[in-house]
């Protein structure tokens, strides 16, 4: 169930790669994926989809209320 084929699955996690990189303030949104609780920190351009496992259910994380997403 790991091995998808495409990118996102198995994405490294390294904070800085020796890179001056500013993030910006906080743009992204905290989302936590459905299935391994994993979180997610996605950017409202990008496709929503857990990071850890690829599971594509996440549940946003900054409103009260428990909102599911699901895309395809
Ligand atoms: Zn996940």
């Amino acid at each position: 169930m790991n091995n998808q084929p495409g990118q996102g699955s198995g994405y490294p996690n390294t904070g800085n790669a020796g890179g001056t990189y500013v993030q910006p303030p906080r743009q992204d949104t905290e989302y936590i994926c459905a299935d391994c609780y994993a979180k997610n920190e996605i950017k409202s351009r990008e496709p929503i989809r857990c990071r850890e496992c690829g599971h594509r259910i996440v549940y946003k994380k900054r409103t009260k209320r428990m909102v599911q997403f699901e895309a395809r």
